[in-house]
């Protein structure tokens, strides 16, 4: 239901901003291969009682005690392998300025990042940089004993290529690198053992969510259970004792429910108990603090089914949501007032309150690369008949947006000083204003007329949605209104936002996609509709001007900008309220899909020679219980110090309770 990364963002330039730096915290951490470490902040945690601050402490606590589980679900010889590195890493005999030692150095660091030995994102393995034969004599001077099984994994090419397999023709289960399967187990087996275990009732059990299966000496497919006493009992253990702890800091009887259901859960591995928790997770609206610990999204199974262990914690951001508040109690007005046809508006809208989230610590498949956003739960029944929970997480954009100060992508696409000025100063606030507008007024706007169902746009519906809430927020970002309303402090902050859109619409966002291809996700499609569509549209309002080889965009009269963007709402309202399946055809394949080649070339080539790490992750912040001369905690402090390579030690050392094979 989410794979928000955060690569997405970074690599469109959307968090790319050349404001001065706060002084004051220290955002990048590190950056090796294509990978960069920040740090984040965790604002308001001083605003939390004592309470709350001790019951963050223990979810924390429980949330890093999973790490060797997701460890172990990427590969069955990960924490073989890890831990050898690390042995090494900490025993090494030699001396440590050599190319050598740096390479070592690099590969642990990756494999801490994709917990693992295969990318994060891409899936395939990487290979040292350093020979077989060198690793093998340092171990043996430094002492360092390893299964020698884990040569081949490590260092053949040909051995596990893939972490999670999507390729067409091939056994999905066999050849994936994941241990979600036993050896041996193929997909057909596994898919008749899902299929007669399959729970058909209208409230099923998610069958297979918390287990691996294997084949036994018979040769038959055995489940093997994610639970105490069961596969990967000795963390899931700890996970309950933490959680048990957290019980007497519940902050109300809903909260209290979740937690007890998550440890009826960990316990028994009873997916009833799962369904329970998910359900009472969604009713828990009240509570500040709030989690996620446990076997969640199914992405890395190559078949769906089992979910991935992963754990955040965080609290309510109280300014954010007063915002979002604010927006939504104006819902009517913003209704009434936007330039669509009035027969298409509501006579009656509710605004929704985007929650947005300050997260504590990242752990599991959240760390250190982590959604920017949490929809969940997943199972279908449950958000049909309950609800979901989607939220956004501020403290972590924020943090890619500090990290992206004097990067230089501003410098090499914005045309002027004046315009980056107005970026420099206002281009965040808008960015999160527009998506504020985008989820709690725009998606919400709108009818259809009678007999037009939602699917009536079928393959372009996505992108046609999302156009119309995005022109929603742009059209009303310019708006007196939010002025008015203390959203932006004047009637110039918006031009950062439009300028924004219309250069990664028309220019920027094409860094993401590779030479010769079409654009296909249904976000990056609805970016450039709305930019190629207004530039088209545009009569002296915006241009773009070739200085050096090099190509900028120039917008001459933003009020003018802001009467196409009007225009388009009016026009995809239309298309969304009559169900007018081939004008969302024509203008999804007109505008939104095709690049043009020239000036993607250049826009990738401009891009390259910046040297951005695409893709980022996290340290966590360490917790301090305070106690005073009785023992008794009086307060919980955050440590920001902690460095990467600490930091993955520290954790293995602390919090490492599985066996190497499970
Ligand atoms: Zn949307």
């Amino acid at each position: 239901m989410r794979k928000q990364f955060a690569i997405i963002l970074a690599a469109v330039g959307i968090l790319c901003g050349c404001q001065k730096k706060e002084t004051s915290f220290q955002y990048n951490v590190d950056k090796f291969y294509d990978l960069e470490i920040l740090r984040y902040n965790v604002p308001e945690f001083e605003s939390l009682t004592l309470q709350q601050k001790q019951l963050v402490y223990c979810l924390s606590e429980a949330a890093l005690w999973g790490r060797d589980i997701l460890f172990d679900q990427n590969g069955r010889y990960n924490l073989r392998i890890r831990r050898a590195l690390e042995a090494l890493y900490l025993n090494y005999p030699y001396e440590k300025d050599t190319e050598e030692f740096a390479a070592f150095e690099r590969y642990l660091k990756r494999v801490w990042f994709s917990n693992g030995i295969h990318h994060h994102y891409s899936e395939d393995k990487f290979l040292p940089e350093f020979g077989e034969e060198w690793f093998v004599k340092a171990c043996e001077q430094a002492g360092v004993e390893y299964d020698a099984a884990i040569l081949p994994v490590m260092f053949d090419p040909a051995v596990m290529p893939k972490r999670t397999t999507a390729q067409d023709g091939v056994d999905l289960v066999a050849c994936s690198a994941g241990n979600y399967y036993g050896e041996g187990v193929t997909q057909a087996e596994a898919e008749a053992w899902y299929a007669a275990h399959k729970d058909n009732r209208p409230e099923p059990l998610w069958i297979g969510l918390n287990s691996q299966l294997v084949k036994n000496e018979k040769g038959e497919i055995e489940e093997r259970v994610y639970k105490v006493g069961g596969l990967y009992g000795p963390a899931l253990e700890k996970v309950v004792g933490w959680l048990n702890e957290a019980l007497q800091y519940a902050e109300n009887d809903e909260q209290r429910t979740v937690i007890k259901y998550l440890i009826e859960f960990n316990e028994t591995g009873n997916l009833q108990a799962f369904n329970d928790y998910c359900i009472a997770w969604v009713k828990d609206l009240e509570s500040r603090v709030d989690f996620v610990n446990g076997f969640t999204e199914t992405y890395s199974d190559p078949l769906g089914i089992t979910g991935t262990w992963e754990s955040m914690v965080n609290f309510k951001d109280m300014a954010a949501t007063k915002r979002t508040q604010l927006i939504s109690d104006n819902a009517q007005w913003f209704e009434d007032h936007s330039t669509t046809d009035p027969k298409y508006k509501k006579e009656e809208v509710k605004g929704v309150t985007a929650k947005v989230i300050t997260a504590a610590i990242l752990a599991g498949d959240c760390y250190p690369a982590t959604p920017i956003g949490i929809n969940l739960p997943n199972a279908n029944w449950i958000r049909k008949e309950y609800g979901s929970k989607s939220v956004t997480i501020d403290n972590l954009m924020h943090a890619y947006n500090e990290a992206a100060k004097g990067n230089g992508f501003n410098e090499e696409f914005m045309i002027d000083d004046e315009i980056r000025a107005i970026y420099e100063q206002y281009g965040a606030m808008c960015g999160d204003l527009h998506t504020d507008l985008h989820e709690c007024v725009g998606h919400g706007s709108g009818k259809l007329m009678p007999g037009v169902t939602k699917d009536a746009l079928k393959e372009h519906a996505s992108t046609i949605e999302e156009a119309r809430a995005d022109l929603f927020g742009l059209y009303y970002l310019a708006d007196d209104k939010l002025v008015e309303l203390g959203l932006l402090p004047n009637k110039e902050a918006y031009k950062a936002g439009y300028y924004q859109q219309m250069m990664n619409g028309l220019m920027t966002q094409l860094v993401r996609i590779e030479p010769g291809k079409d654009i296909e996700e249904a976000h990056m499609r609805n970016r450039q509709l709305i930019a190629n569509w207004c530039y088209e549209h545009a009569n002296g309002e915006m241009e773009i001007i070739e200085r050096d080889c090099k190509h900028y965009l120039q917008i001459n009269d933003y009020e003018g900008v802001r009467r196409l963007y009007g225009e388009l709402l009016a026009e995809i309202q239309r298309i969304t309220s009559e169900g007018d399946y081939a004008a969302a055809k024509e203008m999804v394949e007109t505008y939104a899909v095709k690049v043009n080649q020239d000036l993607h070339k250049e826009i990738l080539e401009r891009y390259r020679k910046l040297n951005l790490a695409p893709y980022k992750g996290f340290v966590n912040p360490v917790y301090n219980l305070v106690r005073n001369k009785n023992g008794e905690v009086t307060d919980v402090t955050i440590d920001f110090t902690e460095g990467y390579i600490e930091q993955h030690l520290r954790y293995s050392k602390e919090y490492s309770p599985l066996p190497d094979v499970n």
